[in-house]
């Protein structure tokens, strides 16, 4: 049971919250016996040998650093180029991975399809596939730096995460584009890169897909009609995105799944949180688009949050076939699931891939 999953920030997790990925993730948990500096400590949920025993085979795996400006009360680095200095460092800790057989780039066609064939009977100690997205665009110091990164093997790009933006105000702002928002836009588009709208404001997303006229997706993304807040998709974005075809990934934190979490009181068990509450934001987006071909698996697993923070019946990220148990018992049909779990990432991007020549 192939899976791809359409966002982890694995290399965050690695350079700070010091993981080493490599480990089981019981070990990971013990090795923080103790800490309190991060939210989620001994409470993670994804390792590299953990993605292999779950056959999540493929990911979309980030680099992410923030800028913030004087005042701004997010963690954030105070210069772009300290922004791009730390997803650099993001950069060699995947090449290290790919070094110890632990991970492999997927830039291509060529390795895509080599890759998805050696999942068909992986080995026990298979490398993870990994397509690399930019989660938030504060780090790019100028938008020439695009095609640097993309000369890197950077295929997505999401320009905002949480809060202000250089190129585009994130969630829980409001506001069109940054000044250089459209002039990135055009250089993803030229370069091939796959836009992220996840975290962009409500008008930016618009003004976004107005201006770009490349690949889109929705990495991590639930519904807003469900959960009401501005970080979640409201039924027109939905419609609008699959309209261009894209892909909407469900994502597994607590409070994007349920109605009323409040942050350091509310638990998984104490607001019903399970995967079949998961299941009702990917059936409402099936049921808008009239079809199961846009939705997948985005979990943000290691998105800064654990156990404290997923669905009840999740302990580690192998347990996302419950997921797809769950849609399975809303009708979903074998090649529903299929879509669901691995096929409608893949067609997404060997649609977008093909032909397509990369900076060198
Ligand atoms: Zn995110």
């Amino acid at each position: 049971m192939f899976l791809v999953d359409a966002h982890l920030d694995l290399a965050m997790n690695a350079l700070e919250w010091n993981r080493d990925l490599r480990c089981e993730v019981a070990d990971i948990r013990a090795r923080e016996a103790g800490l309190t500096d991060k939210p989620d400590r001994g409470r993670g949920t994804v390792s590299l040998p953990e993605l292999r025993r779950a056959r999540v085979g493929l990911v979309v795996a980030t680099q992410i650093a923030r800028y913030v400006a004087p005042g701004n009360p997010l963690p954030g680095w105070h210069s772009p180029e300290q922004a791009w200095a730390q997803t650099q460092g993001q950069l060699a800790w995947y090449r290290e991975m790919e070094k110890a057989g632990e991970m492999v780039a997927i830039t291509d066609l060529a390795s895509l399809d080599a890759h998805l064939a050696l999942w068909q009977d992986p080995p026990t100690d298979a490398p993870i596939g990994y397509v690399r997205s930019l989660e938030g665009a504060d780090s790019l110091v100028s938008v020439d730096y695009l095609e640097q990164a993309v000369r890197d093997g950077l295929r997505a790009l999401g320009p905002a995460h949480y809060g202000p933006g250089r190129y585009a105000p994130g969630t829980h702002t409001s506001g069109p584009l940054e000044p250089d928002g459209p002039a990135l836009l055009a250089a993803m588009e030229r370069l091939g890169v796959i836009l992220d709208v996840t975290h962009l404001s409500d008008d930016s997303l618009w003004q976004a897909l107005d201006l770009f006229g490349g690949a889109i997706w929705a990495s991590h993304h639930n519904a807003r009609t469900l959960v009401p807040d501005q970080r979640q998709l409201p039924d027109a974005q939905i419609a609008a995105l699959v309209e261009r075809g894209a892909v909407i990934g469900a994502s597994c934190d607590a409070w994007m799944i349920v109605p009323g979490w409040v942050r350091g009181s509310s638990t998984p068990q104490s607001t019903g949180c399970t995967f079949d509450r998961l299941a009702d934001h990917v059936v409402h987006i099936c049921t808008l688009a009239g079809s199961t071909r846009h939705v997948c698996i985005g979990s943000d697993l290691d998105g800064a949050f654990g156990t404290e923070q997923t669905p009840s019946d999740l302990d580690t990220i192998a347990d996302l076939h419950r997921l797809c148990d769950a849609l399975a018992a809303r009708g979903f049909t074998d090649d529903d699931l299929e879509g669901f779990r691995w096929r409608n990432v893949v067609d997404f991007l060997r649609a977008h891939w093909a032909d397509r020549q990369w900076p060198a």
